[in-house]
């Protein structure tokens, strides 16, 4: 990696931290992680009907500090040194997990560590290293091609600004905005199935398509705020309000949420559901960062290793 990624990558994470840090010193009770389900709410919440726009900023931005509170690890799921990596990583995680991820990404690192290094791969040895993401014929097209484009149009180094990334092979505004928020420290809100399914739960907006709900839910809250909302919203999403059977009874934003009762409402049977960290379970990364191992966080097991959570 170069010089100058490696400084940006690196100030990136130390702009994170830091807002993360000011969270926590700007709310005493935002020191320690919100325990789960300390207290199920007694009855359903009432759906906001015809909640103001200044209501619902209000209930949105409340949603967002009670969960920074729950989740103040919160961060990427996917293992990255530098911008070169992390948009990889992106790209391969469509269609599967970010932990299937992060147990292929290591050999294919090791192998291209540049995006040199990958345009003139052999196709077939990428497709062997990539095969258990899935759709593997298809990413080792686009993980090649972005590597090349990478090459002949920005110098081997992966651009910093929204309008080139999304001219590149196989990537899209979601994973732009990754990129940008997570190697660039550039704020951006991620609109995955996650982000999608909550949002529209908490009446935030009822807009399907992924651009529309990026600039409804980007309206309702400062710019700086986007990135760490981004990744508040979807580990809510992949430990506690799951898509088929969201942990309403042990939902620490059930009083804020019109959906509450959509999922498991007994505390105890809610409880059985949670996932990751919450659960007790490993995680997604097998390199998480620190804060999160401090909050009891474990460590996703290498490639062929036993499962914890699917
Ligand atoms: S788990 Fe239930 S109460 Fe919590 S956010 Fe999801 S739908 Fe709402």
């Amino acid at each position: 990696m170069k010089k100058a990624a490696r400084k940006t990558v690196k100030k990136a994470a130390k702009k994170a931290t830091t807002a993360v840090k000011k969270d926590a010193s700007a709310d005493p009770v935002a020191k320690a992680p919100k325990s789960v389900a300390a207290k199920p709410p007694k009855s359903a919440a009432k759906p906001p009907r015809n909640e103001s726009r200044t209501a619902l900023v209000r209930r949105a931005r409340r949603i967002n500090r009670e969960l920074a509170e729950v989740y103040p690890y919160a961060h990427p799921e996917l293992d990255f040194e530098n911008s070169f990596q992390l948009i990889l990583a992106t790209v391969l995680s469509a269609q599967t997990t970010d932990l299937r991820v992060n147990q292929t990404t290591p050999a294919l690192f090791a192998k291209y560590p540049t995006p040199e290094d990958l345009a003139a791969a052999n196709p077939e040895e990428v497709e062997e290293i990539l095969r258990p993401t899935g759709f593997f014929r298809a990413k080792t097209k686009s993980v090649i091609g972005l590597s090349k484009a990478l090459v002949e149009e920005f110098g081997g180094e992966v651009p910093g600004r929204l309008e080139d990334l999304v001219k590149l092979p196989g990537v899209g505004r979601k994973t732009a905005f990754v990129v940008l928020g997570n190697a660039f420290g550039r704020p951006g809100i991620t609109v995955d199935t996650h982000f999608q399914r909550l949002v529209r739960r908490w009446q935030w907006t009822d807009e399907k398509d992924p651009d529309k709900i990026e600039a409804a839910v980007g309206a309702l809250f400062p710019k700086s705020e986007w990135t760490m909302l981004s990744h508040h919203v979807i580990f809510h999403g992949r430990r506690i309000c799951h898509a088929r059977k969201p942990a309403c009874g042990a939902c620490p934003i059930a009083p804020l949420c019109p959906a509450y009762g959509e999922g498991e409402t007994d505390p105890e049977k809610a409880k059985k559901l949670l996932k990751y960290e919450k659960g007790g379970f490993p995680g997604q990364r097998l390199n998480p960062p620190q804060a999160y191992l401090d909050a009891g966080g474990i460590p996703a097991p290498p490639l062929g290793a036993p499962q914890g959570t699917p």
